[in-house]
């Protein structure tokens, strides 16, 4: 189309179903009208077969070049001396928002249809700043950090978020009752950042009846600030009150910089099979598109995702059907009108 803008993105496959469902993301975004250069590098175990290292220069590089990227699962090879190549990523990046929208609006769920919350979780330190140690034999242990900064950080974020989208509560989800001092800073620090937005409620729970209550009354919560852990945590469990990982996508957020990548991993079990479910992936790809301020395009794969989800004919196992990732992923292209 003339005149229309060009985006580069860097584009991280990933590992196991990751190359599967991000191909299917470009399509469909390709399908909507978006023009995208994808630079494409290499992180996670396929790098480190190829570069020996899990988290090359040239994919930070790519990445704070061009300020955005859409990132597939990657899988970090268990046992001694490999780092999480996602907390890497992060870490490096300086990426502190990790936001996950759950909706039951989109979800295949039978339990429950009014679910509508957004996760802000921190995602820089806490017991993910890898400070582990075995202080003796038969005896380890794992730092918690927890700084004023980045909670602050956090929480500045989520409340002004939820200004501009015009959320009602925010609850913090803590275990400061137990960890008085690191769960304790946190805890103070959203609070004083609550008190400079009084037209939005501010509510604290503790984490253990915070997963509770979204078994049982999940429509309760509207948006939530959490340390990492926790965050990490309530996020899959929220992923599992919808309708699965496979529907929950996410975003990364730095100061100037965003990273868009589904909640799920790199799910070996179906990697390679064509049946993995794509949409939280092609729903992160949706976020992205906002983010750029491309909402027509972001509108296009929102209204082909909800046909597709009330249809029901073209679901792949995970949600209950037969198709695989290609039929599910050409529905989508089918439907998207222009
Ligand atoms: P996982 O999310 O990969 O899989 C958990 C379960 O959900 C599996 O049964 C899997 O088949 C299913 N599943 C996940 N995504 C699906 C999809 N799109 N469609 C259908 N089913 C799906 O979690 P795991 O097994 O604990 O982790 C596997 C690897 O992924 C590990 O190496 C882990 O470190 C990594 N991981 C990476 C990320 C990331 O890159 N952000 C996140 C979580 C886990």
């Amino acid at each position: 189309m003339a005149g229309q803008k060009k985006y580069t993105i860097t584009l991280i496959p990933g590992d196991g179903i990751g190359p599967e469902v991000t191909s299917a993301a470009r399509k469909v975004l390709a399908a909507a009208g978006v023009v995208v250069d994808w630079e494409i590098v290499e992180a996670g175990q396929q790098a480190l077969e190829k570069h020996g290292t899990t988290l090359p220069d040239e994919t930070l590089a790519s990445i704070k070049k061009h300020k955005i990227a859409l990132k597939g699962p990657l899988a970090t090879p268990i046992g001694e001396g490999f780092r999480s190549v996602n907390v890497e990523l992060r870490k490096s990046l300086d990426l502190y928002a990790n936001v996950r929208p759950i909706r039951s609006s989109l979800g295949i769920s039978v339990h429950h249809s009014s679910i509508d919350i957004v996760i802000f979780r921190e995602n820089t330190e806490d017991l993910y700043a890898g400070l582990e140690n075995e202080i003796a034999p038969g005896v380890a242990q794992g730092i918690k950090i927890i700084t004023e900064r980045a909670s602050t950080r956090i929480a500045r974020f989520a409340f002004d978020w939820s200004q501009y989208y015009g959320r009602r509560l925010v609850h913090a989800v803590h275990k400061a009752n137990i960890m008085k001092k690191s769960d304790g800073l946190f805890l103070n620090s959203v609070r004083k950042v609550a008190q400079e937005y009084p037209e939005i409620e501010y509510r604290e729970i503790i984490v253990d009846n915070c997963a509770m209550q979204m078994v049982m009354r999940p429509e309760q919560f509207d948006v939530m600030v959490l340390t990492n852990l926790y965050g990490d945590i309530i996020s899959d469990l929220g992923a599992g009150l919808v309708g699965g990982l496979g529907l929950v996508p996410g975003a990364n957020y730095g100061e100037d910089l965003a990273v868009f990548e589904a909640v799920h991993g790199s799910a070996p079990d179906i990697a390679g099979k064509n049946i993995a479910n794509p949409l939280a992936v092609i729903l992160s790809a949706e976020q992205m598109m906002r983010y750029l301020g491309e909402d027509h395009v972001a509108n296009h794969i929102k209204h082909a995702v909800i046909v597709l989800l009330t249809e029901r004919e073209h679901l792949t196992p995970d949600m209950g059907g037969t198709a695989t990732t290609s039929e599910l992923t050409e529905k989508l292209i089918s439907e998207i009108v222009h």
